[in-house]
């Protein structure tokens, strides 16, 4: 080993990307395969957005604007709250990392529901914390649970909601008495990827949540919904004196200039976008239909994805999946996460999964 790296990232696994299609054809003998392992769009981003990055890419020799000011003030009328109030950053992980840098020393505690995002435990070792874990129960948050865990070293409560990889969700009300029982200087922050999927009403933390609570930080995307994940644009709401430590830790351009021309782009076409997002969440709901239809047992589904509780049956059928062409996700021992793509990979992923197993 050449240098001396510090011990918590030495002691690190490396961030291995789901395999896209190709390599998973390629790998398998196949002529295609289809991905439904990341949660991605399945669908280009609309037209509009599509030329307005085409027409920015001639301007890449300058840098951007560090601060993307014109899309906080475009993001901060979309949502009415003050510009202050908002922070961009390298895609929503990149405002995780920022706030992990700008708030957790080694070995403060950070507390999230688990099974969650895997990203929350890449943050808490590169920034040597102390992960408190706390279980699921019946594949949805245990937020009194969440509530005990809260210790006087505890610097951050992170919730996913709706949770990756479950899908299930919870009310901004049950968020709120969670709040209730956490010290104010803590940071409550709800990351909002799969916020344009739900259609149950589960109430807005932005404006029912922060105005009492200025603890609260919300994470959101265009990568998601918006189909712009190889952008890199995600955008934190949150007090404004949290935006200020977050800016201060926020690597310089990283929000690209493409991607902010993108995500303007996307604020304007936003009702085009929730014609799509429409599409999608019609299909989860058939396949969320079919699912049980077969038999298997699997949580309401409130983002673009479904969840499969396998437990041990995990291993053995994730790669029968893969040998027929259809990458999904496993959580070894836990359970398998399946994007819903475009009707023609969702029924190819319906048939292969009939054919290689059965429920129960
Ligand atoms: C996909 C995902 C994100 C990702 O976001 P980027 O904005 O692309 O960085 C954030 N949080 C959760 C829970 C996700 O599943």
């Amino acid at each position: 080993m050449v240098g001396r790296p510090r011990a918590t990232v030495a002691a690190m696994a490396s961030y291995r990307p789901g395999k896209s299609a190709a390599q998973a054809a390629d790998e398998h003998g196949l002529d295609e395969a289809v991905k439904l392992a990341s949660n991605e769009n399945p669908y280009p981003p609309v037209p509009s957005i599509v030329a307005a990055v085409a027409a920015a890419a001639g301007d890449v020799n300058r840098y951007g604007d560090h601060r993307a000011a014109e899309l906080r003030a475009a993001l901060a009328g979309w949502l009415d709250v003050d510009a202050e109030r908002i922070a961009c950053g390298c895609g929503s992980v990149g405002l995780l990392q920022q706030l992990f840098l700008a708030y957790v020393d080694p070995a403060d505690e950070v507390v999230y529901p688990w099974p969650s995002f895997e990203a929350y435990p890449v943050d808490v070792a590169i920034t040597a914390a102390t992960e408190v874990a706390v279980p699921l129960v019946d594949e949805a948050f245990d937020l009194d649970a969440v509530a005990e865990a809260v210790t006087p070293r505890t610097k951050l409560v992170v919730l996913a909601n709706p949770n990756n990889p479950t899908g299930t969700a919870v009310h901004v009300d049950d968020v709120r008495r969670l709040v209730e029982r956490v010290p104010d200087d803590v940071l409550v922050v709800v990351d909002e990827a799969y916020r344009e999927f739900v259609t149950t009403d589960l109430g807005d933390p932005v404006h029912d949540l922060q105005p009492d609570h200025p603890n609260v930080v919300v994470l959101r995307t265009f990568s998601k919904a918006y189909g712009l994940a190889a952008l890199r644009t995600g955008y934190a709401i949150a007090d404004s004196t949290v935006v200020a430590e977050l800016d201060k830790v926020l690597i310089p351009f990283a929000v690209n200039h493409l991607a902010q021309v993108a995500s303007l782009a996307a604020i304007e076409a936003a009702d085009e976008a929730r014609a799509v997002i429409g599409r999608l969440v019609a299909e989860r709901d058939r396949v969320v239909a079919a699912l049980r239809a077969d038999g298997w047992n699997l949580p309401d589904a409130h983002a673009n994805f479904v969840w499969l509780p396998l437990g041990e049956r995990t291993d053995a059928l994730y790669p029968e999946l893969e040998r027929r062409g259809v990458v999904v996700r496993p959580f070894p021992g836990v359970g398998i996460r399946v994007t819903i793509g475009t009707p023609a990979e969702n029924d190819r992923f319906l048939a292969v999964l009939a054919e290689v197993a059965t429920a129960g």
